[in-house]
């Protein structure tokens, strides 16, 4: 299993790069895990976009959605051309009825629900969900191939059922886009700390940071991430390919 970060920024992308998303590959199976701005661009450094098998979605705010209709006009072209395997399967809940149905278009882009609890076949992998706590209806996602395993948080404030949602993961890929001081006064998202305890708490092998912040001093996010987790643990590295 091979993840590659394409974007690690919450809310919005800083200059020339991405919010937050990942791709997820083995023997040739490609998933897009979310597509918000930035990265209908950005993971073309890393795979053809008609290439993609699947997409993920893990929620409906704009920094997890907003490549949408854009991905859906490339597939729409690659269609025309005939180059393009339509449709493009895109797995996301569908308890926000507008977004859901937004995510299926012409016959080039088909939404398929999923929900916490499923088991989805992808590929490759197996894919489970838990929901996490967030402003809106949000799935943490659960990859194994039957060996190895990466966890993703999504977007969550800390939640004690992600500790055996996470239990031995390979990769933790946690959100962190709080520093300490905005703990219960920005809502629905972890801090350092709380990335690296549910790492520890978890039993995870490594943990990767996601979703930061483009405000303030980062480091401090990391250092707080190493006071509760003594494991391997660094930012998430764009185009740097974890290997599982
Ligand atoms: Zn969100």
């Amino acid at each position: 299993m091979k993840i590659t970060p394409i974007g690690i920024w919450g809310g919005y992308p800083n200059k020339n790069e991405a919010t937050c998303a990942y791709l997820i590959e083995q023997d040739g199976y490609r998933c897009l895990l979310d597509c918000g701005s930035g990265v209908v661009a950005a993971v073309q450094n890393y795979t053809e976009l008609k290439d993609i098998d699947a997409v993920i979605i893990s929620h409906y705010h704009a920094d997890h959605v907003a490549d949408i209709g854009v991905l859906q006009h490339a597939a729409m072209v690659g269609m025309q051309l005939k180059e393009w395997d339509v449709p493009l399967p895109i797995y996301a809940h569908d308890k926000d009825e507008e977004g859901f149905a937004a995510l299926s278009y012409k016959g080039v882009t088909e939404g398929r629900a999923i929900g916490a609890g499923d088991t989805l076949e992808l590929g490759p992998f197996q894919v489970t969900f838990c929901e996490t706590d967030h402003p809106v209806y949000c799935l943490a996602m659960r990859f194994t191939n039957g060996e190895r395993t990466a966890v993703f948080t999504a977007d969550t404030a800390w939640k004690d059922e992600l500790v055996p949602f996470a239990e031995s993961a390979d990769l933790l890929v946690a959100e962190s886009n709080l520093y300490e001081k905005y703990l219960g006064i920005i809502q629905g998202h972890m801090s350092g700390s709380q990335a690296g305890k549910l790492a520890s708490q978890a039993s995870a092998k490594q943990l990767l940071l996601t979703h930061l912040p483009q405000y303030g001093e980062l480091s401090e996010i990391l250092t707080e991430a190493k006071k509760t987790y003594s494991g391997d643990v660094a930012f998430a590295e764009i185009g740097k390919s974890y290997q599982l």
